[in-house]
């Protein structure tokens, strides 16, 4: 199969039955790994702070500056955190906080020296996502290289695409004006990739998004890893919309398995695509068949369960589902600064 254009996948998501998208996705997904093989990650990720300025309108976790209820975790509450996931196995972290104005670039920075410092090559955490990333560097008046070189610098290998929703001017205006720029997004993605730490794909659907932003989104991401080979992964999860000011109604299993399936086949660069757990529980295995090879079993992310997400920590529970569907899983640890410098 050749790459297939906006107008192909266009046709395949109207068109195609799900035995056709299932055998095309499977192709590519065939390219990088073994059918009957899927990995998977324990991982925590540890919401710093919910003071946030940004205001989406899809949003249930954040309160403003100036409203009760904000936080700010203390280095003693993330290390507790991170000794929690470590006894029940997992290695990965990912910081994922607000716009919160009152904390500099230097509280970052302090605080991943610290984690590495502590943890050493025992865990591995993404630093932050694309979207804070923005914002930090903006509040600094650095430009996004030097402020990469700072987290860099500090000790960070990672800073994911979070935050990213979908990647179209119309959706940000719509959502989340005072997020980013699209353009704003993935000049500071560049820039995290161009200093050497490595970063992710993701996506949200399931708001009012159309099919066309759906797909303008899956083509500036290709596009984007083909002129950088940057993206390690895409994460495709699905919005909840409860205690959101934009609510709305949560898409089905088998609407989100479809979509990893062209996401799967429109993403030929990348090589892991990655089903949520977080937010389609049992429904997130069965997107194996439709494309996916990797996923997270999480123990916390209160951004998602704030709006709806319900965790379930039996994770030999969960791990027998991909088995009873004819998946052999294995633990994937997170990548470390070896191969991190490396790849
Ligand atoms: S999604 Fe993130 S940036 Fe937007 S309001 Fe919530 S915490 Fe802030």
């Amino acid at each position: 199969m050749t790459r297939v254009s906006v107008d192909e996948a266009r046709e395949l998501w109207l068109h195609a039955d799900d035995e056709e998208l299932m055998r095309l996705a499977q192709e590519v997904r065939g390219r990088y790994h073994d059918p009957d093989r899927a990995t998977y990650m324990v991982m925590r990720i540890i919401n710093y702070t919910n003071v946030c300025v940004a205001q989406c309108d899809y949003c249930a976790f954040y309160v403003l500056p100036n409203q009760n209820g904000g936080y700010v975790l203390s280095r003693e509450d993330v290390f507790a955190k991170i000794d929690d996931l470590l006894e029940v196995g997992g290695d990965l972290v990912a910081f994922n906080g607000g716009f919160n104005p009152k904390l500099p670039l230097d509280y970052y920075c302090d605080l991943f020296a610290s984690v590495r410092e502590r943890y050493g090559d025992r865990i591995e955490f993404y630093a932050l996502t694309v979207a804070e990333f923005v914002f930090l560097a903006d509040r600094a008046g650095l430009s996004y290289a030097d402020a990469a070189a700072r987290l860099r610098d500090a000790g960070v290998h990672w800073v994911t695409g979070g935050g990213s929703e979908i990647l179209t001017e119309d959706f940000r205006a719509r959502h989340a004006k005072w997020k980013y720029t699209v353009r704003d997004y993935f000049d500071a993605q560049r820039a995290i990739v161009e200093s050497g730490m490595r970063t992710t794909a993701t996506m949200v659907i399931g708001f009012d998004e159309t099919l066309d932003e759906r797909l303008e989104h899956l083509q500036r991401t290709r596009d984007f890893q083909d002129e950088t080979r940057g993206l390690f992964s895409f994460l495709c999860w699905t919005y909840k919309p409860y205690g959101t000011a934009f609510g709305g109604r949560e898409i089905s299993g088998h609407e989100y398995q479809r979509h990893i399936a062209l996401s799967r086949i429109f993403l030929d660069n990348v090589k892991h695509i990655r089903t949520s757990v977080l937010t389609q529980n049992e429904e997130a295995f069965r997107a194996l068949d439709f494309g996916a090879d990797d996923f997270d079993l999480p123990i916390e992310d209160e951004v998602t369960q704030k709006a709806g997400a319900r965790i379930d920590l039996d994770l030999e529970g969960l791990l027998a589902i991909p088995r009873s569907l004819g998946y052999t899983v294995e633990y994937r640890r997170a990548e470390r600064p070896a191969e991190v410098v490396g790849s």
